[in-house]
């Protein structure tokens, strides 16, 4: 597929389908990836934070978030077949877990959070395994008990909801050491999933 060059930050033109397809491959695989989806706000913060455009230019892949991204793209030429949400990606894993026996860990939100985010998808996808949960406000000194936490829960597919452009920093700095194949920020979809 082809990419677009969005104020710098370069943007995979791809479908929904596509997109799963090669999530589910990162998973299969042994080492980490990471998975942004570029809205337009992560966009324009990362015309001014250079650390963030260069954590998205070197993510495995950036799906495109918003209608703001695909008018963008459209625009300057390069056309996306469609939007490809972080919330609806995640939950198209999801309904893929059980069957491919995914572990999934839940970080970020406000305490209590990410539980009710777990409840919900244990009720929406029988059978899927949500290895943990932590809420995402820590300190640095909580910091290294949450790297142990996740890496004794061995997940496939980590979802990180501590706001953009946190979580992807958090993401970048900590995804070798946690040796999970697939990171992915996912914003305030924890928040909507608890309802
Ligand atoms: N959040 C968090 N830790 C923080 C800041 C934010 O866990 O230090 C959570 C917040 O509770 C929310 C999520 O990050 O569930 C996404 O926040 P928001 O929607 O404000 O960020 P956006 O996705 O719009 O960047």
């Amino acid at each position: 597929f082809r990419k677009a060059d969005i104020l710098g930050v370069r943007v995979a033109a791809l479908t929904m389908g596509e997109a799963v397809k090669i999530a589910e491959a990162f998973m299969d695989s042994e080492k980490p990836h990471l998975i942004a989806t570029a809205n337009a706000e992560m966009i324009m913060r990362a015309t001014h934070d250079t650390e963030l455009k260069e954590i998205l230019n070197t993510a495995d892949l950036v799906v495109p978030d918003g209608a703001g991204t695909v008018w963008a793209s459209n625009y300057l030429g390069v056309q996306m077949p469609e939007r490809v949400a972080g919330f609806d990606l995640v939950q198209a894993l999801f309904a893929n877990a059980p069957a491919k026996k995914r572990r999934i860990f839940f970080f970020g939100s406000a305490p209590g959070v990410a539980e009710k985010a777990k409840a919900k998808a244990e009720k929406d996808y029988l059978g899927i395994q949500i290895v943990g949960t932590r809420d995402g406000f820590f300190t640095a000194e909580d910091e290294a008990e949450i790297i142990a936490q996740i890496k004794e829960a061995k997940p496939d597919l980590l979802l990180a909801a501590l706001g953009v452009p946190k979580q992807e920093k958090w993401l970048k700095a900590h995804m070798q050491e946690l040796n999970c194949p697939l990171c992915i920020g996912v914003g305030g979809t924890f928040d909507v999933m608890a309802g």
